[in-house]
């Protein structure tokens, strides 16, 4: 077990490196045990110092965005988890409509920024409360648009060690909630999007606005969840499928399926990783049952026995 104390021996004056952090703090459905080693370096020195110092250890690292899209289990989660949070500067040319923005920028802030400057292109993400880099990551996206196609390139780290390097659209393998990087070890530094100039700014921002209405009138946004548990197995849909089976409200300990909308599961309070492990699980048995479909986890689930 990592000891409770703060490691503060690290060269870098700012960067502290924390045993025993719990990560429920860290994650948007309020669950998960505590990390043996945890950080949030502020810029790129301090994550290549990060992962240095676990290669150096023989330990693995674990890149925590907004924790939107994460499943952490109760147990201790073994290596070092390295949060992006503090990650967030952009820089925006509103005439050539580029973005650059590190990794742990927050999508909602950015999407009203960008609306703000008259650029379109962010409108469908302003409900989306992950980070820059989760959202490459998981190729994020509502309203038919996506990250990939305003995405130009991003910078990445090797996890295991090396140089930053850039990764162009076409190399990132973007698909449905998918991208490469969720099979290779790389961490986002940055990206760098090319939005639409020259919108009027109020326009762009109502749309944005409208968006965000929309998904809190529908959406439970006002209890701890992941957002859509499970990816939509196209043409159907996954809260269809859960719906028509009378599940809405059904709990699992503090877990419980949404009444707003039966493809989130939110924390009712003291809700465990596990319940919700066993709730996914139990509406996995469920549909497939009745529908003969596999229901394939969107939440990414970390330090269970599984590799989704
Ligand atoms: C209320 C709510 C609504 C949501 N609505 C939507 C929606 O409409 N559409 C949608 O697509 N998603 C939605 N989500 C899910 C989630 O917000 C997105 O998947 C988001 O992109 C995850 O970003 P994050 O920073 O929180 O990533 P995390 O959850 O922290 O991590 C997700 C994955 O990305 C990896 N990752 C994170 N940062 C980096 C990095 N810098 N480099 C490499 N890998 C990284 C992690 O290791 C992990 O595998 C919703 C979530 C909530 C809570």
């Amino acid at each position: 077990m990592a000891s409770n104390k703060t490691c503060s021996v690290t060269p870098l004056a700012s960067l502290n490196i924390e045993g025993g952090k719990t990560l429920s703090k860290f994650t948007t459905l309020r669950v998960g045990g505590i990390a043996q080693w945890f950080a949030e370096p502020k810029n790129i020195k301090e994550i290549q110092f990060l992962l240095l110092w676990a290669k150096a250890k023989k330990i693995p690292c674990q890149i925590i965005g907004a924790g939107s899209n994460l499943l952490i289990s109760d147990s201790e989660l073994k290596g070092l988890s390295i949060c992006t949070k503090k990650m967030h500067k952009n820089t925006l040319n509103i005439k050539s409509g580029i973005l650059e923005a590190e990794s742990g920028a927050h999508l909602p802030t950015l999407a009203r920024q960008v609306a703000q400057a008259g650029l379109g292109g962010l409108e469908w993400a302003v409900g989306i409360p992950g980070t820059v880099g989760g959202a490459v990551s998981m190729n994020a996206g509502a309203e038919g648009s996506c990250v990939a196609e305003w995405l130009q390139s991003i910078q990445v780290l090797p996890i295991n060690g090396g140089k930053p390097f850039e990764i162009v659209k076409k190399d990132l393998d973007f698909s449905y909630r998918h991208s490469l990087l969720q099979k290779e070890k790389l961490i986002v530094l940055s990206a760098r999007f090319l939005l639409e100039p020259g919108h009027n700014p109020k326009e762009i921002s109502e749309i944005t606005n409208q968006n965000l209405q929309k998904r809190t009138n529908s959406q439970p946004y006002h209890l701890p969840s992941c957002g859509s548990v499970f990816r939509n197995p196209e043409p159907l849909k996954a809260g269809r499928l859960i719906e028509e089976l009378g599940l809405k409200g059904h709990r699992i300990g503090g877990a419980a399926i949404s009444t707003r909308h039966a493809n989130f599961i939110v924390n009712t309070g003291q809700a465990t990783a596990n319940d919700i492990y066993q709730l996914i699980t139990f509406i996995q048995k469920k549909v497939q049952d009745s529908h003969g479909v596999l229901l394939h986890p969107e939440v990414k689930q970390v330090g269970f026995d599984i590799s989704d």
